[in-house]
């Protein structure tokens, strides 16, 4: 007979999480709201998780001191943060249990890896990731298909918010992008043209079990997240079904455990290629905080914790508004000003979440504002009025 606690971690025990940022500091909200008590590896002595955590080991992530220390003081370990060295995940696990595994998060800090991974995973899961080749030196470029012209070179190891591409028209441009990123190893990828860009969040428990979140449309503002709306207005039937089945294909090809977020984008003539694995909770899935049974954060704990996952329903349509630095100085100034929240939390449907970063820069993630509402129309209406109050 198969118990729910066999094997689990009850609260109050402690878990662990690699990383100090706003998504750990959502995790540790989560984790401490069902009673886990939390520690933050992080070597910033003041930061979003930091700050919200039972305990802090301020150092790097590959302090082996340190991590002996989270290692031996939790029952389990996450990370919030993508670029953790994988070694550390691996020490870790000498310690106490880890998800997502090391060797999960290895292959998506590569592209490299991650592209290999889902053109293997092609045949199964029916989507392809884009068409890519892998320039390591001047001599690759020489080599250059034309079919990958226009491109976009990315640096295989820690781009993030469109950090590290360069949009490439001819060989010569990929030279001169290729010598401005200092020459580390990168990767072309043709450019699609994106008819709109979807994520599919997932979880996976160490039994095996998975749950994949309702498809979530997301548009980019300068290469950073602006805006994800769930249900997508332009996703169809069709495109939603295929992605979540491919999702399902990955997540359990990964024998992925916790939180998986993956990226699609959806081309002008209807297909769907898959781009990217975040192995963590997602920005996409911030919604879930307020429009869905299971957050992603919750579902984190649940899924490190070796718990039952939780429902993933969606409750509410959602729109959420990523709150970037720049709204500080919407008056032009350089001097920070506070929005107008008060204005902004008067809006129905308002569920304000700010991280608690100390300085509000340009670019930066400062928080992120979901509308819900009984109607789509409704909560994108909210975020209408919310754009007019930012500035
Ligand atoms: P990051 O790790 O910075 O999120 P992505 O690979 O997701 O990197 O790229 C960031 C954004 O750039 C994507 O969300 C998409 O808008 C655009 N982009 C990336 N690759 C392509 C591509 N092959 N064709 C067209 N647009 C792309
Ligand atoms: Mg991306």
């Amino acid at each position: 007979q198969h118990s729910p606690s066999q094997g689990a971690f009850l609260p109050p025990a402690r878990l662990g999480v690699m990383g100090g940022g706003q998504l750990g500091r959502m995790f540790v909200h989560a984790a401490q709201a069902m009673g886990f008590k939390v520690a933050v590896l992080e070597a910033a002595p003041d930061s979003p998780a930091g700050h919200a955590a039972d305990s802090l080991i301020a150092a790097d992530y590959s302090d082996p001191q340190a991590l002996a220390q989270l290692g031996q003081s939790c029952v389990a370990v996450t990370t919030e943060f993508e670029n953790v060295p994988a070694d550390s995940l691996r020490l870790l696990a000498t310690h106490a249990f880890v998800a997502p595994g090391a060797d999960c998060v290895a292959i998506a800090q590569d592209r490299i890896a991650e592209k290999r991974f889902l053109a293997g995973c092609a045949a199964r899961s029916g989507v392809p990731p884009a068409p890519h080749k892998t320039i390591a030196t001047l001599i690759d470029i020489d080599s250059i298909d034309d079919l990958l012209l226009p491109g976009i070179l990315k640096t295989v190891r820690m781009g993030y918010d469109g950090k590290g591409q360069a949009v490439v028209r001819s060989r010569d441009d990929v030279r001169a992008a290729f010598n401005a990123m200092g020459g580390v190893t990168c990767l072309l990828e043709k450019m699609l043209p994106l008819a709109y860009e979807v994520s599919v969040l997932t979880a996976r428990g160490a039994d095996g079990e998975s749950v994949v979140y309702q498809i979530a449309e997301n548009v980019h503002r300068d290469g950073i997240l602006f805006t994800t709306t769930v249900p997508g207005p332009n996703v169809s039937l069709d495109s939603a079904a295929k992605a979540q089945q491919a999702a399902r294909v990955i997540v359990d090809q990964l024998a992925y455990v916790g939180v998986l977020c993956i990226e699609f984008f959806v081309l002008t003539d209807g297909s769907l290629v898959v781009n990217e694995m975040a192995p963590r909770p997602h920005n996409s899935g911030h919604y879930t905080m307020d429009a869905c049974v299971t957050s992603q954060f919750a579902q984190q704990v649940r899924a490190m914790a070796r718990l039952p996952l939780g429902e993933v329903r969606q409750h509410s349509p959602a729109v959420m508004l990523n709150l970037l630095g720049d709204i500080w100085f919407a008056d032009g100034s350089d001097t920070p000003a506070e929005p107008a929240w008060a204005e902004l939390l008067a809006l129905p449907g308002a569920c304000l979440h700010l991280y608690g970063k100390e300085a509000a820069r340009r670019g930066r993630k400062m928080g992120h504002v979901t509308f819900i509402a009984p109607t789509l129309a409704q909560a994108q209406s909210q975020l209408a009025a919310a754009c007019a109050i930012l500035g």
